[in-house]
């Protein structure tokens, strides 16, 4: 890079940057950083046997990342894993935070009811399997820079499979086609670390299909996928998938909607999860651990058979990736009362080390509670309804997946639709406003150029005992950078706002 020259630069539409995006669509289909392509592209019902496949949106360049904040959150993953394996096991802790918002929301309720009746059954399963994903903005306080988390991720966190892919699409470029620029970034120039977010995330599902340990009804084990029908973004789920074929391990994808037509249990006490290949059903494996990539949201449950899908995963004895429990620690509620005064102590309950407690805690920005009872919540309530306040903050429902939060001016608006006894069933949170970064995304094989907003999530992966406590296998597992337009509220590249990036360290 010479030494003066802005980055990432700013390229005009011409044959250079025809040039490099011809590149990245190229070699994004060559390798599999892709998703299949909305009907909006291709008409409804255009693609029926299934074959199209489009480029993921993608920047042009890595955006540059301050280093000691990337270095920050990968260091802290795993104690995050620990904090929200424990709040995992604290099952009076999460019941109290359910009751608090299941007034207004009836899909936390439903799912608390399927953890009381399998509590009631038995659980026969005690280990349990998280694969994280811690998310932060950079703020600047003055000179210094400082990871916010955005929230916490304990079901489906995707878009590990084609992190790891943008990483490398990127270490191309930067030996191939940057340094051919007009003005050339020469190769080594940029500080790109290496991402292993597919395989380390491939290698939390082993280290838990290990544990699980071999069939005593003598089937061959297995790994399901839960998955959604259509799913778009089912690359980044297949590189996952064939990180475990590689070594061997079966790998099958089942969508929830079917789940009860392909799988039995064995009868109890034993209540082993069986998988009946669709094409020969006399053909059984055992289920070591059921990853789920859907049933995070209420769309997911359309009829009560539904529920009664959720219920056989969570009653049978295969390593759920997650554990109901696990899903609710991942409410935004959880992480508002651990950011919220007196949130240190409610930490240190968790992770009684003073040191890893403080250094999670650097991490929260300030997280309000809406109820009316409790000073915090009286003053949510004053800020989220003033019509200056509320630009400082975005409101937040108990859910996952992107497209849900209510930003700004929107906030008072919506509270005006919700009896009031139902506002504390939504968080109130303080903006965090990262320092603008400019970059061009390619989306859809269209340019945007312009200040962008960048997001990281840093992936970990679990394994614990929910009965002993005992932690058998705590990793951090590889990051994604995502990226917005500095104009958009929403970042989650599925629900079509941002795209993949990854970081180039300054
Ligand atoms: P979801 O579970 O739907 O992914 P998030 O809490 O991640 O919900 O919010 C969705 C998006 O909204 C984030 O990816 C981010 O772009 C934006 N966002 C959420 N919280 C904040 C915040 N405190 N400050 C700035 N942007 C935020
Ligand atoms: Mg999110």
């Amino acid at each position: 890079m010479t030494s003066n020259a802005p980055y990432p630069p700013a390229l005009d539409a011409g044959l250079e940057t025809e040039r490099l995006s011809q590149t990245i669509k190229d070699w994004s289909i060559a390798n599999g950083l892709a998703v299949r392509p909305p009907p909006a592209l291709v008409g409804q019902n255009q693609d029926p046997e299934g074959i199209l496949a489009i480029n993921a949106p993608v920047t042009l360049f890595p955006s540059p990342f301050p280093k000691s904040c990337f270095e920050e959150a990968k260091a802290i993953q795993t104690n995050y894993n620990e904090l929200y394996a424990r709040i995992s096991q604290d099952e009076e802790f999460l019941g109290r935070l359910v009751q608090e918002v299941a007034g207004g929301d009836d899909f936390i309720a439903k799912l608390w009811e399927i953890h009381l009746k399998v509590k009631e059954e038995g659980y026969v399963q005690n280990l349990s399997l998280g694969l994280f994903r811690s998310d932060y903005m950079v703020h600047q306080d003055g000179d210094h820079l400082q990871i916010k988390q955005v929230e916490f991720n304990t079901i489906a966190s995707s878009f590990g499979g084609l992190s790891a892919q943008t990483s490398l699409l990127h270490q191309h470029l930067s030996k191939t086609e940057y340094p051919l620029l007009t003005t050339p970034i020469p190769p080594n120039a940029l500080n790109l670390p290496p991402n292993t977010s597919a395989h380390s995330l491939a290698a939390g599902l082993r280290a838990a299909y290990e544990a699980y340990g071999p069939s005593i009804l003598n089937h061959p084990t297995c790994i399901l996928f839960i998955v959604q029908e259509g799913e778009r973004n089912i690359f980044d789920q297949r590189h996952l998938e064939y990180s475990l074929q590689q070594s061997s391990i079966p790998v099958f994808r089942l969508p929830f909607s079917q789940l009860l037509t392909h799988t039995t249990l064995s009868p109890p006490p034993l209540r082993q999860l069986l998988y009946h290949l669709p094409h020969n059903p006399s053909q059984i494996f055992e289920v070591a651990v059921t990853y789920l990539r859907a049933g995070y949201g209420p769309n997911d449950y359309p009829t009560p058979t539904s529920w009664l899908a959720r219920r056989r995963i969570e009653t049978s004895n295969t390593i759920p990736c997650p554990t109901i429990l696990t899903q609710l620690a991942g409410m935004k509620k959880v992480q508002q009362v651990l950011a919220t005064p007196p949130g240190p102590s409610t930490l240190a309950k968790f992770i009684p080390d003073e040191e890893k407690s403080s250094a999670l805690w650097r991490t929260f920005t300030n997280i309000y509670p809406l109820d009316s009872s409790s000073p915090a919540g009286r003053e949510a309530r004053r800020l989220a309804t003033d019509p200056k306040e509320c630009l400082k903050y975005v409101m937040k429902p108990q859910r996952e997946g992107g497209g849900n939060n209510f930003y700004k001016g929107a906030i008072p608006e919506q509270l005006k639709k919700v009896p009031e006894e139902h506002w504390n069933s939504f968080i109130l949170m303080e903006l965090i406003t990262p320092p603008a970064v400019q970059n061009t995304i390619l989306r859809q094989g269209k340019l945007e150029q312009g200040g962008v907003i960048c997001e990281l999530g840093v992936y970990g992966t679990c394994l614990w005992d929910q009965k002993t406590g005992q932690v058998k296998h705590n990793e951090e597992a590889g990051y994604l950078l995502r990226t917005k337009g500095d104009q958009s509220e929403e970042g989650g590249v599925a629900a079509g706002f941002g795209c993949m990036d990854s970081v180039a360290l300054v």
